[in-house]
């Protein structure tokens, strides 16, 4: 991984709410943890979505970006 890519790894994580208009409308940017009924937020990841609980740290897959067409 060269800097430029490493730099741009930690752009993304410290912009994730910017990072959010590129999901599509269907997908909730909140919903409620099935562990501890916390409000779960919605990351992106390189190659998926996913919820993330900051209560109990569960994490809840949603799309795997690579299975797209
Ligand atoms: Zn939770």
């Amino acid at each position: 991984m060269t800097n430029t890519e490493l730099e741009k790894s930690t752009e993304i994580k410290n912009s994730q709410i910017e990072h959010t208009r590129e999901i599509p409308v269907e997908i909730n940017h909140e919903i409620e943890c099935p562990r501890c009924y916390a409000m779960m937020s919605l990351c992106s990841d390189f190659d998926s979505l996913f919820y993330s609980c900051e209560e109990c740290s569960f994490i809840l897959y949603t799309i795997k970006k690579n299975n797209l067409p």
